[in-house]
């Protein structure tokens, strides 16, 4: 717009030269060399203004040249973008470093990292937590941080759950990192101490483990003399009530007891046998077996639907143990003569192990604490099933150890589902 102001009177002041230039050339009998002569002032003029503001772009801190008309206009466009950008680059600069004060100041240790795994950027908590240096940017951080557990955890892609690992250089110290992905595959990773969280957990796991264990022997003792006395013939008659009532709950002190050390012993660290090759027909044939004995004369009709090439990997006891919980369930939640169907079949390349009851179903309302600890639908009616309220917590685990899932369908009045998902299928 400002241009359009100087050059209407460059354009005049053109018309001006030339009219001079053909008057003067007529006046002297020489009009094509006055013309060519003018011409050539002007272009040599042009020139110089010309090569006077490539000389200051070139050399930016000198003063702008001082032209008048379109070249004065043409210079002060210029000083106003370079103004601009100035500012632009000064308020990005303003907001890196404020950015850098804050990411510096965190507790949390961040790492960036480019769509190639590579290091980019560290705050001083990360450096601290994961012992990094300077020299880390621009390398790959899984040659830097190489516990067997991240580095499939990085390369899983899946980074809905934190991962809990010991700190690199300090195995006292543990670490939750959570991979955030941003931009074109770059991610950003933010690391917490947990120690104290961890040394809090473990606490509570060593009461929990010590606490079972010491109670076993005072019960023991207890359901002995419970056992003796009640089928003693000098026991009285109004004792007999109170003494069954007795078992029956020193029995269900007893079953807590045994759940709350399968939790404890599950939780441990110590629990690492290898995983086995499991063909599964076999196993749920002994399930269904232990299902029979559990409905007794209460006469459920139990069906097994296997592919006998099934076999998956895992730890033998601890899924023999997640399958005898969830029949026993649907033994205990359906009516006596009612049919419990246990089928294992491959869906979308995962094996799907299910256990289908018509019992009393579950309220949907109950579905997603269904496998929390001492959680149970009707606590009324399941005290009177006998059940700890452990059962499902324990199978959760299970199947977390074995990177599976529990899927539970279920309908009030219609019965129950609930199927163990494991992820992938080994043909046998
Ligand atoms: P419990 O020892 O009480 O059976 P679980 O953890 O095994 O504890 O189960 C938690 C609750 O889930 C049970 O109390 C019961 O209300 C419900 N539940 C579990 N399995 C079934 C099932 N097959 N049918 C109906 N309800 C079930």
């Amino acid at each position: 717009m400002e241009l359009n102001r100087g050059f209407p009177a460059e354009f005049r002041r053109v018309i001006l030269l030339t009219l001079l230039s053909i008057a003067f050339g007529l006046i002297n009998g020489q009009l094509e060399w006055t013309l060519i002569l003018c011409g050539g002032i002007y272009m040599a003029w042009t020139l110089w203004r010309i090569r006077q503001l490539d000389l200051w772009l070139k050399h930016s801190q000198n003063p702008p040249p001082d032209f008048e008309g379109i070249w004065g206009e043409i210079v002060d466009s210029i000083v106003r973008l370079q103004n601009h950008q100035k500012r632009e680059r000064n308020r990005l600069q303003a907001v890196i470093s404020r950015t850098r004060e804050v990411t510096d100041s965190l507790h949390n240790g961040i790492v960036l990292l480019d769509a190639n795994g590579n290091i980019d950027m560290f705050n001083p908590a990360a450096r601290r937590m994961l012992g990094l240096r300077a020299r880390e940017y621009g390398s790959p951080l899984v040659n830097f941080l190489r516990h067997p557990s991240f580095i499939e955890y990085f390369e899983s892609g899946d980074y809905d759950e934190p991962l809990e690992l010991p700190a690199p250089r300090s195995e006292s110290t543990f670490l939750q990192l959570q991979v955030n992905r941003f931009g074109q595959g770059e991610a950003a990773i933010v690391i917490r101490d947990i120690t104290r969280l961890q040394k809090l957990q473990q606490v509570r796991k060593d009461f929990v483990a010590n606490a079972s264990h010491e109670l076993r022997t005072p019960l023991t003792v207890l359901k002995g003399y419970i056992e003796t006395l009640k089928y003693s013939d000098a026991c009285p008659k109004p004792w007999e009530k109170p003494l069954a009532q007795m078992e029956q709950q020193a029995n269900r002190m007893s079953d807590l007891i045994v759940d709350l050390l399968s939790l404890s012993k599950l939780e441990s660290k110590d629990n690492q046998e290898p995983k086995t090759s499991i063909r599964l027909q076999r196993m749920l044939e002994k399930v269904v077996e232990e299902g029979e004995l559990v409905s007794g004369d209460k006469n459920h009709s139990f069906k097994l639907e296997c592919d006998p090439a099934l076999q998956i990997d895992g730890y033998k006891k601890e899924l023999r143990s997640a399958f005898t919980n969830l029949i026993t369930n649907a033994v205990k939640y359906s009516e006596p003569g009612t049919e419990i169907k246990v089928s294992a079949r491959i869906k979308n390349n995962k094996v799907h192990v299910s256990f289908i009851d018509r019992g009393e179903g579950i309220d949907p309302v109950h579905l997603p604490r269904l496998t929390e600890r001492f959680y149970r639908a009707d606590d009324s009616h399941n005290s009177q099933t006998g059940g700890t309220g452990l059962g499902l917590a324990i199978v959760k685990h299970i199947l977390t150890r074995h990177n599976a899932e529990l899927e539970i369908d279920s309908k009030v009045g219609r019965g129950s589902t609930f199927t163990c998902i494991f992820a992938s299928v080994e043909p046998f």
